[in-house]
């Protein structure tokens, strides 16, 4: 579905759990997360529901997030019927990758071929630290598993923070050179109780790209999927056999071409990662018994609402609280 200001609304970002294995500084509280209760949590048939009913209002890909995915019971078997359902071109998967190494050889012949893995340092200490308390070489092995199994794209997300990683740049950036990875400078959120209470040195990917560019040129990649290939912009060095990824949220804003809609666990539909309105309880009406043309109508209801930009409708500026942190609404 078009909405009113003109963007293709395909693209729906299921988070399936708010539970995680790690607690990244950023994104989860210490302790004290109270977690959305078990009864809360959307079902895999209801998501499957939400997903065959969304597919007619013109979502085309899906992407599976979290939390963290994988710690969750079935989402192996969940990821195997979301690849079956008619008219989804796409699934992903977002991942931590702690429990990358044993699983992924089932995710793919779950069907999936396309993985994020969120990693923020090359260095354990410094691992242990943003993830308070998460060993890297597992995730790491996680990563050479991904790439024997045959998973292509893999994406290594990288958020970027002055202070803590930005004398890592060129390391991660170096990942690329004689391996097909695709390593993606994100721009930290100051978004979220956790973002905002911990004191995160914002570092701008123009400035990433600058210091990357002291490993030689930086070529833009045209192709037709760089194109599809959402908001990151992306190049690569020259020989090298992977790309290097900018998504710069908060220096180069993308919400005129946000193609985006995102499923909380706990049922709900967002219209935009930054505004806790509009959303769409879908929960509610999905378990007193509406028809899919009910579930339809409120899906292209809230699309109809999507703001165009978080600065001219939110009216909040980048630096706020969210009802929701990162960690239940997928990132
Ligand atoms: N647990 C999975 C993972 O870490 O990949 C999936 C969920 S996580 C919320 C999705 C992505 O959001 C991760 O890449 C994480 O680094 C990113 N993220 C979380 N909080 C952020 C923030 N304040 N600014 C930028 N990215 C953030
Ligand atoms: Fe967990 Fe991902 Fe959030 Fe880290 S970023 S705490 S791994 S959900």
């Amino acid at each position: 579905m078009i909405d009113k200001h003109n963007r293709e609304i395909n693209y729906l970002r299921i988070s399936i759990t708010d539970r995680c294995n790690l607690r990244c500084v950023y994104c989860m509280p210490k302790e004290g997360v109270s977690f959305i209760g078990h009864e809360d949590i959307l079902k895999y048939e209801e998501i499957l529901r939400i997903v065959n009913v969304a597919v007619n209002t013109g979502v085309t890909k899906v992407r599976v997030t979290g939390g963290e995915p994988l710690v969750r019971r079935g989402v192996l078997e969940f990821l195997s019927s979301l690849m079956k359902v008619d008219g989804l071109k796409d699934v992903s998967l977002t991942t931590n990758g702690v429990l990358l190494e044993d699983c992924a050889e089932r995710i793919f012949d779950a069907g999936i071929r396309r993985i994020n893995v969120s990693l923020d340092t090359l260095a354990p200490g410094k691992y242990r630290d943003i993830t308070r308390g998460g060993a890297l070489d597992g995730v790491i092995r996680g990563i050479r598993k991904a790439y024997r199994t045959g998973f292509s794209p893999i994406k290594i997300n990288v958020v970027a923070i002055q202070g803590f990683n930005d004398g890592e740049i060129l390391d991660f950036a170096k990942l690329t050179i004689d391996r097909p990875y695709q390593v993606r400078f994100i721009e930290f959120m100051p978004i979220g109780d956790p973002a905002l209470e911990n004191d995160l040195g914002y570092l701008s990917n123009n400035e990433v790209m600058q210091r990357i560019r002291g490993l030689g040129p930086l070529e833009p990649v045209t192709t037709e999927t760089a194109r599809m290939g959402g908001p990151a912009r992306l190049y690569t060095l020259k020989g090298a056999l992977g790309k290097i990824g900018f998504i710069s949220a908060m220096s180069h804003g993308f919400c005129s071409s946000c193609n985006r809609l995102r499923l909380t666990a706990d049922g709900h539909l967002r219209a935009c990662l930054l505004a806790d309105e509009p959303t769409a309880d879908l929960k509610t009406p999905l378990r007193s018994g509406c028809t899919d043309s009910e579930l339809e109508a409120l899906i292209q209801d809230l699309i109809s609402r999507k703001p165009h930009s978080y600065k001219t409708d939110c009216n909040q500026g980048y630096r706020r609280k969210c009802a929701a942190n990162m960690s239940s609404i997928g990132g």
